[in-house]
């Protein structure tokens, strides 16, 4: 693929990087080892990534405190200036990051666009929240004191990302970090470290400072995260992944008392209310639930449906979903890509057969179909409210249907989950609005399908997560307040 890169701006040199990066340079492993790269929709080995050991992983903590002085001096307006070009350069090359997620990702060619665009926009808005840092000077009620409250960076963040958005869940970290003056050391997910690398090679190439940035991949990752939280340095962890890691990383990062922000699972009730208009519903359901093939945590994971449009509304999104085009991520005309690996896969063939016995009944798909980490668009009906597929996250293309006779039994079944991430409300305005607000969930979609923006406060509520990224508040969370008292 040709990459065209903005005027000035150095040119990508390699184009599929696999290895680790630590004080602005590109080395394998200290050991020479590597772990394969895997291309779920066939198997192949993309390429091999080398393997961080502790002495690399410390390696990048430390190169990350020592560039932190200048960079948290850095007047704001030049790193906004560099968080912009990797904008320009990343929306230069779309195309080309597109691709490496979808290799190794497996998602669809639309999907992975998308999400190029999504995770290059918050190198914009955070280019402009960069120069826009509050602060407080008051005076105090008793009249004794100024009061002076200033909020400086962080400092040294171990950002820490799944595989099912790549990039955008690498620069929704990367970009407020570094605006607000922190350094960064990022460890991907060991199925998608290319994209990784093509986010920080991009950064590069912007002229973000050596040591700001850094990349690095142990294998196994839990005792290197650990060790990597407990180095002095660090001061912040930043995490999205599942609520079960979140819950493992909570734990250790309370033994240095790291700042922790944390973007976990979801389980999104989608909520059909009665006189709903049922083609607008659909339509909603269908990118609710296949955004991503269904590995989003903003996936519609329970769809209830009031009984009067139940029917309707499952075999119109049966017929919908009936024409979707299976296939490799890389066509174009696929309309659903792979899953991320067979394992992936397998889980959720074993919750759909699971949800079979459970009394389920499968009116569309049901079975993997191969080879390839392929599972096609599936739906149920007859799924029972706190049966297990309803219960867990499901991560793949299967829409799980729950009838209801009663909305206040809609409302308390959405909420009967440990997670509050996401909701989805299709009805009548006013009444869709009535039930959002009763809904325990840092964000409802009413009457739409996707609500992500780099403008908007992404997080959750209960075991959801802790924290917001975007909007105004992401910067935040790379940033302290220090309150001076004067005498003036
Ligand atoms: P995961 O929790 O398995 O892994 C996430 C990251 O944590 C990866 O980099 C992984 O290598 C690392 N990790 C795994 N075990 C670890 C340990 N013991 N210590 C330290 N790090 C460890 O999640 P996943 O399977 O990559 O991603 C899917 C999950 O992420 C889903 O639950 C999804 O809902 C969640 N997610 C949440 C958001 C959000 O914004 N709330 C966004 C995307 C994904």
């Amino acid at each position: 693929m040709t990459v065209t890169t903005p005027a000035g701006a150095p040119a990508r040199t390699d184009p599929c990087r696999a290895d680790l990066f630590i004080g602005g340079r590109w080395r394998p492993g200290g050991d020479g080892a590597r772990f394969p790269v895997i291309d779920p929709a066939d198997g192949s080995e993309l390429a091999a990534f080398a393997i961080a050991t502790d002495a690399d992983c410390t390696a990048a903590i430390e190169a990350a405190e020592a560039a932190f002085p200048a960079w948290a001096a850095t007047p704001p307006r030049e790193r906004s200036e560099i968080l912009r070009r990797a904008y320009e350069i990343l929306t230069a090359e779309s195309g080309a990051l597109a691709e490496v997620i979808v290799r190794e990702n497996g998602k669809a060619l639309a999907d992975a666009r998308g999400e190029a665009a999504y995770a290059t926009e918050f190198f914009r808005w955070f280019a402009e929240e960069a120069v826009r840092v509050p602060g407080d000077f008051r005076r105090s009620p008793s009249g004794d004191k100024t009061i002076i409250v200033s909020r400086q960076p962080i400092g040294v963040s171990l950002l820490v990302t799944p595989w099912n958005f790549p990039a955008a869940m690498a620069t929704r970290k990367i970009a407020p970090a570094l605006a607000a003056g922190c350094t960064v050391v990022l460890k991907p997910a060991r199925e998608t470290p290319l994209t990784a690398a093509y986010v920080v090679d991009a950064l590069a190439r912007a002229g973000v400072p050596d040591g700001v940035v850094n990349l690095v991949t142990p294998v196994p990752t839990g005792p290197a995260v650990a060790a990597m939280l407990h180095h002095p340095a660090v001061r912040k962890l930043s995490f999205t992944g599942s609520t079960e890691v979140g819950r493992i990383l909570l734990r250790e990062a309370a033994d240095t008392v790291v700042s922790a922000s944390m973007e976990l699972g979801g389980n999104a009730p989608f909520i059909v209310l009665p006189g709903a208009d049922l083609e607008q519903a659909v339509a909603g359901a269908l990118v609710a639930k296949m955004r991503n093939g269904g590995s989003a945590c903003t996936a519609a994971n329970r769809l209830y449906v009031h009984r009067s449009l139940h029917d309707a509304f499952a075999t119109r999104l049966a017929q919908e979903l009936g024409r979707f085009r299976t296939g490799p991520g890389i066509d174009p005309a696929n309309e659903l890509g792979a899953l991320v690996s067979t394992g992936e896969r397998d889980k959720v063939a074993a919750l759909v057969e699971g949800a079979v016995r459970e009394g389920a009944h499968v009116t569309l798909g049901g079975e993997p179909c191969g080879p390839g980490a392929f599972y096609p668009p599936t739906v149920l009906v007859d799924v029972a409210h706190g049966s297990t597929i309803n219960r867990t996250e499901i991560f793949g293309p299967v829409s799980a249907i729950v009838a209801y006779d009663d909305v206040e039994d809609a409302i308390r079944m959405a909420n009967d989950t440990i997670f509050g991430l996401i909701a989805y409300v299709y009805g009548e305005t006013g009444a869709a609005l009535a039930v959002a607000q009763r809904i325990d969930a840092g964000m409802v979609a009413v009457n739409r399908a996707v609500l992500s923006d780099p403008a908007a406060p992404f997080g959750g509520m209960k075991q959801s997560g802790l924290g917001r990224e975007g909007s105004a508040e992401g910067i935040l969370e790379f940033l302290e307040e220090k309150y001076i008292g004067v005498d003036l």
